[in-house]
């Protein structure tokens, strides 16, 4: 069977143990069987996020994630930092559940920066804010300790953050950082299939849920309750379940969370300094994401065409995401990836481009 093997910022490339794992045969998701996956499973899942929080199995891919965010953890008004299209996206979840919010928004190369949110949250009008920590559509990635230092100013504030293309491929201390909910899709630097999101829940934003109590499959206490028990509120996706408790194996014990988080600074290195030799990078220099490079188009290349060549020897990058295709192309360095991956692609791409 065909395959192009995938260097697009999620889904990410899966490897060939995990596609067998998702075949075992299903559990009864009340059952002691199912509870003792599940019980497992939690404390691999914290240890990734360095958090002693809760951490839920969301059955949807990760927008529904961040809508549990935002029905959840919002009561007064939300802050919804904007620099790409995903957080356009949480600004659009945040808007189409009636909630109030404001936004901060700047152009689409430039990180948002502390200070910005600080001149905000001294309003005192927010209690909640959503921070997308690595722009997948422009391979940007926010400050996220120094935004998170000016939020935990502020104790009625909670402090949101998709993590979606970082999570499993960046440390991200959860506790030490005091985040309040930290969400993620599994399609991208964790490398499974998609189908399910992972998030830890803080303290704060259960007693946040519990005040609001909004929605019905995404509401975080109901959820909670049945966590307490080692179950899912519905029918999980436990294929994925299967995939992530094998994977979460793989990373925590097979690589190594060190192991896994260097290995994906030495891909991102590569890339970049390749980039800058041939093209250019789209975001702010000094805010490259450690998991997909931007590249911009300086040599007005068809981004499309060198798709299809790089199809015909069974690989695909992506192209630039809604306004910016074309104008920039991305190579996604996550997940399972490896170094020599990495310089395979590039040398076709010089090859293909006679660079
Ligand atoms: C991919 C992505 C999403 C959307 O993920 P889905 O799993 O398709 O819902 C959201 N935020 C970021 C930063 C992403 O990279």
């Amino acid at each position: 069977m065909r395959h192009n093997k995938l260097f697009t910022p999620g889904p990410t490339e899966v490897r060939e143990e995990i596609l067998q794992v998702l075949s075992n045969p299903q559990y009864y998701h009340r059952s002691s069987e199912f509870s003792e996956l599940y019980e497992e499973l939690q404390p691999k899942l914290q240890k990734m996020l360095y958090t002693k929080n809760p951490v839920l199995l969301f059955p949807s891919s990760s927008t529904g994630a961040m809508e549990a965010a935002v029905i959840n953890g919002v009561r007064k008004k939300c802050l919804n930092l904007v620099n790409g299209a995903f957080s356009n996206r949480w600004h659009e979840i945040t808007e189409m559940n009636g909630i109030p919010n404001d936004v901060i928004s700047i152009e689409w190369d430039t990180a948002i920066k502390p200070d910005m949110v600080r001149e905000k949250l001294d309003t005192g009008e927010y209690d909640a804010v959503t921070l997308v920590f690595n722009e997948t559509s422009t391979g940007l990635m926010n400050p996220l300790e120094e935004i998170a230092r000016v939020v935990r100013e502020y104790d009625d504030v909670l402090l949101l953050v998709d993590a979606v293309s970082a999570m499993g491929g960046v440390k991200i201390e959860v506790d030490k950082l005091g985040i309040d909910m930290l969400l993620a899709g599994v399609q991208k630097c964790i490398a499974l299939p998609a189908g399910i999101a992972i998030a830890s829940v803080s303290d704060r934003l259960l007693e946040r849920a519990k005040e609001v109590n909004r929605g019905f499959y995404f509401n975080i206490p109901r959820m909670y309750k049945y966590h307490l028990k080692n179950q899912t509120m519905v029918t999980p996706p436990i294929p994925q379940i299967f995939a992530l408790n094998a994977q979460m194996d793989y990373i925590l014990n097979e690589e190594g969370l060190e192991n896994r988080f260097a290995r994906h600074e030495r891909m991102a290195k590569i890339v970049q300094e390749w980039a800058r030799k041939y093209f250019d990078i789209y975001p702010e220099k000094g805010y490259e994401s450690k998991t997909v490079t931007c590249i911009k188009n300086t040599r007005g290349i068809s981004v499309a065409d060198l798709n299809k060549e790089l199809m015909k020897h069974y690989v695909r990058i992506s192209n630039g995401y809604g306004k910016l295709k074309e104008k920039t192309f991305r190579i996604a360095h996550m997940g399972d990836m490896q170094v020599h991956d990495i310089y395979g692609i590039l040398g076709l791409i010089e090859e293909i481009l006679d660079l």
